[in-house]
């Protein structure tokens, strides 16, 4: 048997970062930047106001308080967009909109809270005046040009990945496209002669595929883009025929095949395109996986696909999925950090472990008096895919350990952050 951290090791060994590509930033969320984006501009552009007020001189309005207001003269007005036309002199204001660039000669803007224009427009007092009730000291209210970004500086580095916020600062650049790492194409093959696709009558005695749906969701939720190959029956020609489809992709996924009884097919028809290894792994559930490397050609040049083989049963599917598959795509989008994340919580019920390998145990995650608390979520056996669908955790019980009880810490792998699964408390 090897361990968990020994089988990530070396598939991580044999995925390889992708090549960049270049396109609408919309379409980049989630991927990783491929180059420095350096400002070609400064933004703001202008010193600008940060309120809705009047442009001033901060000395002019030295001593004015609410009982003490200082008349200026109003000499125009400036919005957003616009570029003001007038300046402002000693005993003079111009009205100024969020955003607007600071006339000539102002240094402060008051905001109109803290001036008597609602006074004067109740009193439908129209003459160009208007009386300022606090002292604004330099700057006030004024946004400087490039203090957020300065012309020429690096503001987003090779390797970041693109968020909502990463996409904005793009876009006030101006960029329409960039350059991010591609996302890899995952083939996702389901194998089994009771396997019946699921637009489809179900006959006597078959199930629905399920898996190719799980493990595509999984390969859309982590970046990548699924290449569903349908159905693989348990015959050489079948499976044959469907891998050979996957060799374009950048990975092949597999399900199903690779307990004891049904390996020496799969392997056949594996190891005659390249290395395949049956490996058990330290955990529970998801031992039987299988792992190789696939040669086809691609333009005359000799292609490596890696394989993974992920046991048939729907929840060890899952789950050697988040500690197998995950990380290999992560690396493909080029991100640095494959480790789930990850808290601590006291476990609800105790959990056995009879045979010293690592136990996922899905569990439903709360947060009660600032503590978490991590509730198995009934039935464990790796054929019931609603216990996984109730879970929004996998609590890790130790390899080597008894298991744990009752009230002990765990560390609990997070599936999801989302409120959504959250029972009512
Ligand atoms: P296997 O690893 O092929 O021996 O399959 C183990 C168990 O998982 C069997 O009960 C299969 O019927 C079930 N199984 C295999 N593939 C799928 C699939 N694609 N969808 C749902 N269940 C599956
Ligand atoms: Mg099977």
């Amino acid at each position: 048997m090897i361990s968990v951290e020994e089988a990530q090791r070396r598939i991580l060994g044999c995925v390889q970062v992708l090549e960049p590509e270049e396109k609408p930033i919309l379409d980049c969320l989630g991927q990783v930047l491929a180059t420095d984006i350096h400002s070609p501009i400064d933004i703001p552009p202008l010193d600008n106001s940060a309120m809705d007020g009047y442009a001033v001189q901060a000395e002019d309005t030295c001593g004015a308080g609410s009982s003490s207001p200082i008349v200026l003269t109003v000499v125009g007005e400036v919005a957003a967009g616009s570029i003001p036309d007038r300046e402002v002199k000693a005993g003079t204001a111009i009205r100024i909109m969020t955003g607007a660039p600071l006339p000539k000669g102002a240094d402060a803007v008051v905001q109109f809270e803290d001036t008597d224009e609602a006074t004067r427009k109740a009193r439908r007092n129209s003459s160009p005046r208007i009386g300022i009730l606090r002292q604004a000291e330099k700057g006030l209210n004024v946004r400087h040009k490039g203090e957020d970004i300065a012309k020429g500086t690096l503001v987003l580095e090779e390797g970041r990945v693109l968020r909502p916020a990463e996409i904005g600062v793009l876009a006030s650049l101006g960029h329409s496209r960039t350059k991010v790492i591609r996302r890899p194409v995952i083939a996702v093959l389901a194998t089994g002669d009771e396997l019946v696709d699921i637009d489809q009558p179900l006959p006597p005695g078959r199930i629905y595929n399920s898996n190719t749906y799980t493990i595509a969701a999984q390969v859309l939720r982590y970046g990548g883009t699924p290449k569903i190959l349908g159905i693989g029956r348990d015959s050489v020609q079948s499976l044959n025929e469907r891998i050979a489809e996957g060799l374009n992709a950048d990975m092949l996924i597999t399900s199903g095949g690779v307990s004891l009884g049904d390996y020496d097919m799969v392997k056949n028809v594996l190891a005659k395109r390249g290395e395949i290894t049956l490996w058990t792994v330290r955990m529970k559930p998801g031992k039987p996986s299988a792992f190789g490397v696939l040669s086809s050609k691609e333009d005359g040049r000799e292609k490596r696909v890696p394989h993974l083989g992920l046991p048939g049963n729907p929840v060890s599917s899952m789950v050697a999925f988040e500690q197998f598959a995950r990380p290999a795509i992560l690396k493909m989008m080029g991100k640095k950090n494959f480790a789930k994340p990850t808290i601590q919580a006291l476990i609800e019920d105790g959990v056995e472990n009879t045979d010293g390998r690592r136990v996922y145990t899905r569990v439903i995650v709360t947060r009660r008096g600032g503590q978490y608390y991590a509730r198995p979520t009934g039935p464990q056996g790796s054929g019931i895919l609603t216990s996984m669908a109730k879970a929004n955790g996998l609590a890790v019980i130790p390899e080597n350990s008894k298991g744990v009880k009752a009230g002990d810490a765990v560390q609990v792998q997070m599936l999801d952050w989302s409120e959504d699964q959250l029972p009512e408390e």
